[in-house]
């Protein structure tokens, strides 16, 4: 595969920037002295607004392999947006990853594909790189619409995107019916929207677009399930929660392709 594969730990709104430095800290120990190939794959943590800082100086002190990532931004570049964090503040704080889209961030903010897109336009031009989310819930599972639906938010999320920024950017299949749940999706199952996803990006676009782009899934990934689901041919990594809290997992999981 030419593809870099990345594995990336969510926080989502865990962790202090206090316990931050407890966290990542332990994560180095469980890293450390054991070889890693920044050639051979990707690590990011993304982590609340607040840790920002201090996980990027834990990350540069240690040396760690990892990159910074934040979980949400605003569209807009700056002024009364209260409570609202741009791009250029991301940027300044040495953050490289941006996670936009995710799928609670649609259910309680209600951010649409949209405001999705208009995000990741935003994240491409302060030179950083979008993790966009895409994946139905339970009920369109079940009605058998799981591809049109993510495929139509892939189309919607990728709007007026160049194939020179869509080939750099993270896209990731997260169905919503396996975050937090336990509940992990089949390799079968994951692979197929994913592959359908490339198959996607190649027909909007071309084949070395498709080629290039970086798919991960989400949704209760573990260290004893990494290998089944990162067998597939069209998934390059991991989006993962829960076990992004937890050092030895998380380090299991992004040693997966060292
Ligand atoms: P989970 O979350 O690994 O806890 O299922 C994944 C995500 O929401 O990104």
């Amino acid at each position: 595969m030419t593809r870099k594969p990345i594995m990336a730990g969510n926080w989502k709104m865990n962790v202090d920037h206090i316990e931050a430095t407890g966290l990542v800290e332990k994560l180095h120990y469980t890293l450390v002295d054991k070889e890693w190939d920044p050639k051979k794959s990707d690590a990011v943590l993304c982590v609340p607004f607040t840790d920002l800082r201090t996980v990027k100086t834990l990350i540069d002190g240690d040396r760690l392999h990892f990159g910074l990532g934040a979980q949400n931004v605003s569209q807009h570049d700056n002024g009364a947006y209260t409570g609202e964090i741009s791009t250029a503040m991301l940027s300044k704080l040495g953050v490289q990853y941006v996670i936009v889209g995710h799928s609670e961030r649609r259910e309680y903010y209600g951010e649409t594909d949209e405001i999705i897109n208009a995000k990741a336009k935003k994240v491409l031009a302060a030179g950083m790189t979008p993790i966009i989310c895409v994946g139905e819930g339970l009920d369109i599972r079940k009605a058998g619409e799981h591809v049109e639906y993510t495929l139509n938010q892939v189309r919607g999320t990728l709007a007026d995107l160049s194939a020179e920024q869509v080939a750099g950017l993270v896209i990731a299949y997260e169905p919503v019916w396996a975050i937090g749940t336990g509940e992990v999706a089949t390799p079968d199952d994951a692979q197929e929207v994913c592959g359908a996803i490339r198959r996607e990006v190649a027909a909007l676009y071309d084949e070395p677009t498709a080629e290039s782009v970086r798919i991960q899934y989400g949704g209760s990934v573990k260290s004893g399930n990494v290998a089944q689901i990162m067998s597939q041919p069209d998934i390059d990594g991991a989006l993962v929660g829960g076990a992004s809290l937890q050092p030895d997992e998380f380090a299991a999981i992004v040693r997966f392709y060292q």
